[in-house]
């Protein structure tokens, strides 16, 4: 029998509503979550095919890695051995690694741990930081009459570009720059402006657009090249009255960093240096540092549920339970807590959370959490 449930898409930031198909063996596609208040009854191909990440290329088992090959293994043993490495450095010398990919509830968990442990605790968000005055709602993309669009808006989380297609309706004038040549978001606007980085862009704004930018504007931007640029855009909408409106990487980018102070990629490396054991959870920092970066470290354990580079780099990796498995909340980029239940109620997957995994790796340390 097939099974229909309401989640949230967890390809972006946008907080999309979809409705998921499953029999009771299988995940078998996505359908639009007709009501759904932000993206009113339509998904971007990314949603429609969130599901397929975490049917293939899935990890089953606790598995030791060996030259990036995963040797089948029992959660007792790899979680004995883990411990055992923990319990052989101090305690800032053990390092987790987590992300927006998680849940509120995974990270708040994660932030306790370490708080009551001791350990070193990193975020790294591609460059965002937490700002305090940004856009509450889309409905402000819909109402301004100037957008400024740094990044590909159209090709990377389309239903917030679908607000900027009914607000050019409506006479707003779009401006976009990115550093490509042509992008889709710079077709559908007034005007381009191609940069080489956000920096320059940001350095060098001219007149032209400041004096485009009031309160009945809003400067959306999905990329920035370091922490520097988000404080930049900050002060340009605290100076013009434009709100600001950044669009993160991840589902639940927002949420990660309303809990937790992220770190720059120059610290992180820095810091990594003087980790011996580090845990990852449900994050691949090989899309930002290079394996030469991880080097120093002695023992690598990876929660994740489907095998990616860092998983062939890990000493151990443990299966964590996929968002549709599982219940719990994401904080989308307009900073709306999004809650969700399991959404394949009948297929059985015997992976234990990230939830129960830390549970028990605390138990084991003494931790109370
Ligand atoms: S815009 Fe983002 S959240 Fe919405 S359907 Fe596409 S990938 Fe999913």
């Amino acid at each position: 029998m097939l099974n229909l449930k309401h989640t949230i898409c967890p390809s972006c930031s946008t907080g999309c509503g979809i409705t998921l198909i499953s029999n009771n063996k299988e995940l078998l596609g996505t359908y639009p979550y007709k009501r759904h208040e932000i993206n009113e009854g339509k998904n971007c191909k990314n949603g429609r095919y969130c599901f397929t990440k975490y049917s293939f290329n899935k990890i089953d088992e606790p598995s030791i890695v060996n030259n990036g090959k995963l040797n089948e293994s029992d959660f007792k043993s790899i979680i004995e051995q883990f411990i055992e490495d923990i319990k052989n450095v101090e305690p800032e010398q053990f390092g987790i690694l987590c992300s927006g990919n998680s849940t509120n509830e995974e990270l708040d968990l994660i932030k306790k741990f370490s708080e009551n442990y001791g350990n070193k605790l990193f975020l790294y968000e591609n460059g965002f930081v937490n700002l305090d005055k940004t856009a509450t709602s889309y409905d402000d993309i819909n109402n301004s009459k100037t957008i400024l669009i740094i990044g590909d808006l159209y090709d990377e989380n389309p239903l917030v570009a679908r607000r900027v297609i009914m607000a050019k309706e409506n006479g707003a004038k779009v401006i976009c720059a990115d550093n490509e040549n042509k992008n889709t978001t710079s077709i559908n606007s007034d005007k381009y402006i191609q940069f080489d980085s956000v920096s320059e862009f940001l350095d060098s704004l001219d007149e032209e657009i400041l004096d485009e930018l009031n309160e009945d504007a809003i400067i959306i931007f999905n990329k920035v090249d370091n922490e520097e640029n988000c404080q930049k855009i900050s002060e340009i909408g605290l100076k013009t009255n434009a709100k600001i409106l950044p669009i993160y990487k991840k589902c639940n980018s927002k949420g990660a960093l309303n809990k937790i102070d992220p770190i720059n990629l120059n610290e992180l490396k820095e810091e990594l240096k003087n980790i011996e054991v580090l845990l990852i959870v449900n994050e691949n920092p090989l899309d930002y540092i290079t394996e030469d970066d991880l080097n120093s470290i002695k023992k690598i354990v990876t929660i994740s549920y489907f095998k990616n580079d860092i998983v062939n780099k890990s000493d151990y990796v443990i299966p964590g339970k996929p968002w549709a498995f599982k219940e719990g909340s994401y904080t989308n980029s307009v900073n709306t807590n999004q809650n969700f239940k399991i959404a394949v109620p009948d297929i059985v997957n015997e992976n234990l959370s990230e939830i129960e995994i830390l549970m028990k790796i605390s138990e084991k340390l003494d931790i109370d959490l």
